[in-house]
């Protein structure tokens, strides 16, 4: 067309309807995938930054569909989470982890621990606590095995009332983790007025940790900050000996990321804790 304004606005009310229609595609795929099982749980490797050995994994959910292939949840959770579809789909990730991790301590005999992320949408349903409680009882999971990875964005509750929550979790035995620490910008009011177990570093601030010594500086000062506090430190992210150099050199606790293992499924998984 000659009006090229004209071709702007329709190109950019193209690419909106393109998203739109994407997302209306993702809803679709996502309510067939829970009817017909097509959900899965990928588990990474936590190891332990001493001894090098697995210690326990993070539980990431995929879905398995016939027309778009595999998905990610960044791709599938927002709106997982816009539809409430994420409540079930949730409760049945921290399920379906559970009973994977009791089978596996039970073969095993390796009391490892899975970490699973749980969605703001999930924590703030007056429904969370029956639940966790109920997949613990059912799976006779050991609570001490569970940790739940918690974002501090997520935490729309008032300081007061998710410390209370936090509390309950723990009354039952379960650890927290407060994930992609460093992100959020409450931080440190979290630090010592919530009952949290472990801080997980997030993967932005390990990228540059060996390259930038601001970053390393910052690393340090979170490591030792939650060490005085009595709080283990994580780090995700972590591709390369440098970047582990600097976390050994600091006593980060756990290190998490594709230098040791990306996500596995199932099988896999079990190979690795077997060595
Ligand atoms: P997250 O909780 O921060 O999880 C870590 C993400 O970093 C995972 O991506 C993992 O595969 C990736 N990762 C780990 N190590 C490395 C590394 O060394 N290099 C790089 N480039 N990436 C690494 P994934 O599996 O795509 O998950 C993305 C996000 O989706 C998660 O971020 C989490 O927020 C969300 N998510 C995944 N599973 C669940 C779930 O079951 N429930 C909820 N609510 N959210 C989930
Ligand atoms: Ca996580
Ligand atoms: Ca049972
Ligand atoms: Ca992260």
């Amino acid at each position: 067309s000659k009006d090229t304004g004209r071709n702007k606005v329709t190109l950019f009310n193209k690419s909106m309807q393109d998203e739109l229609s994407r997302s209306a595609e993702i809803l679709e795929v996502l309510r067939h995938a829970i009817e017909n099982h097509e959900v899965f749980l990928m588990y990474q490797p936590q190891v332990s930054i001493i001894s090098k050995e697995i210690i326990g994994y993070e539980a990431l959910m995929r879905i398995q569909s016939k027309t778009l292939g595999i998905l990610s949840p960044t791709e599938f959770i927002p709106i997982a989470e816009d539809s409430g579809l994420i409540v079930d789909l949730g409760a049945w990730a921290l399920r379906e982890a559970c009973q994977f991790t009791k089978n596996l301590i039970d073969e095993s005999g390796v009391p490892v621990t899975v970490s699973v992320n749980i969605s703001s949408i999930q924590l703030n349903r007056a429904g969370f606590f029956t639940t966790l409680a109920d997949v613990l009882d059912q799976t006779e999971l050991p609570p001490e095995c569970l940790e739940l990875e918690i974002t501090e964005s997520s935490l729309l509750y008032s300081m007061y009332d998710a410390a209370t929550l936090f509390k309950n979790f723990q009354t039952l035995g379960v650890k927290i983790a407060l994930d992609d620490f460093g992100t959020g910008y409450s931080s440190l009011n979290y630090l010592t007025k919530m009952p949290i177990n472990t801080l997980k570093i997030d993967k932005s601030f390990i990228d540059n940790i060996a390259a930038n010594k601001k970053d390393t500086y910052i690393a340090e000062t979170i490591i030792r900050l939650a060490h005085n506090l009595n709080i283990h430190v994580i780090a995700e992210g972590v591709e390369d000996n440098n970047q582990l150099d600097i976390l050994e050199q600091y006593k980060c606790d756990r290190i998490q990321g594709y230098l040791f293992s990306k996500p596995l499924n199932s099988k896999d998984i079990r190979l690795y804790l077997e060595g």
